[in-house]
């Protein structure tokens, strides 16, 4: 294979790789533990050698650029990762904080190399798997364990002074006392996400397994409740950004039996009413193994 850009989604558990080319498919999809990179003595050493193995196995000649997601802020270099909390070395200390990741895989492969915030990428594969380039306003919210967001207008990224925007797992839930993982408590992610909905399952439905407690529990009032929080974050950016596109992704709403239209009339009722008179589309990502590893490449692309 030829003319490739290397597309890597390392998540909190899996790392993936792919050849992506011009036409936004993943070949030679590829997948191991994070834990083989966040464990190994040197992080980014081993990260080098799995992708060149990957690149001599697959045979590709070429590569174009090798791009990387991470589950964590991004400085506005695209190369240093700000600190990703959810990737640990045996010690327990987040593998990459203030991490220069970019720099020393570009040394390495003597290529371009990027990284970016994983939900970022994912985003970035929803607009273009529909076609939504051309769109003002999209905004994308991510449940899954946490609460990811990425928003992208006139086809650009938005960006902070440094990178850390769009923290929305991290948003205050007016009078919430639940403590959450990042030290505050009543940030939205202790009431909208995976986490969440573990907890219910744990108080609530010891029986049913994760999977089921939308299409067996849906109806009931632990359940209404979650829905209504999740409603609430997508309330929130839609009265923000007034969006053309929201798109709904993520673990949570990517079960079975999520209940979409209830969702949406709870986040269409708590939307500010200017935002409301002219409306928005709702676009539901599709479970997809690839999406971050195309997101990558297109990020990439957008770079080079
Ligand atoms: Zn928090």
């Amino acid at each position: 294979m030829e003319n490739k850009i290397i597309g890597i989604d390392l998540g909190g558990t899996r790392l993936r790789m792919g050849a992506v080319g011009l036409d936004n498919q993943m070949a030679a999809p590829f997948v191991t533990k994070s834990s083989i990179v966040a464990e190994a003595e040197k992080p980014i050493e081993k990260l080098c050698e799995i992708i060149a193995d990957y690149q001599e196995k697959n045979n590709l000649k070429n590569v174009q650029a090798i791009s990387i997601g991470v589950p964590s802020s991004v400085m506005r270099d695209k190369e240093t990762v700000i600190c990703t909390t959810n990737i640990r070395n045996k010690k327990g200390e987040p593998v990459f904080c203030h991490t220069n990741l970019a720099a020393d895989i570009r040394k390495y492969f003597q290529i371009p190399a990027f990284v970016n915030n994983d939900v970022n990428n994912i985003l970035l594969y929803d607009i273009a798997a529909h076609h939504l380039e051309e769109k003002k306003v999209v905004v994308g919210i991510y449940i899954g364990t946490g609460v990811g967001s990425s928003v992208v207008i006139d086809g650009k990224p938005l960006e902070g002074k440094d990178g850390a925007q769009l923290d929305l797992g991290h948003i205050p839930y007016f009078m919430g006392d639940t403590p959450c993982s990042c030290g505050k408590t009543g940030c939205c992610e202790c009431y909208a996400s995976g986490w969440k909905l573990q907890k219910l399952r744990e108080e609530f439905y010891p029986d049913t397994k994760i999977c089921d407690m939308f299409t067996l529990h849906k109806d009931e009032k632990p359940l209404k409740e979650f829905i209504r929080a999740c409603a609430h974050v997508y309330a929130l950016m839609a009265t923000i950004f007034n969006p053309d596109t929201m798109i709904v992704g993520g673990g949570v709403p990517e079960m079975a039996g999520f209940p979409r239209a209830d969702f949406e009339r709870l986040v269409n009722e708590n939307t500010g009413r200017d935002v409301m008179a002219y409306g928005f589309d709702y676009l539901y990502s599709q479970e997809y193994v690839g999406k971050g590893v195309i997101g990558a490449a297109l990020f990439a692309r957008s770079r080079l």
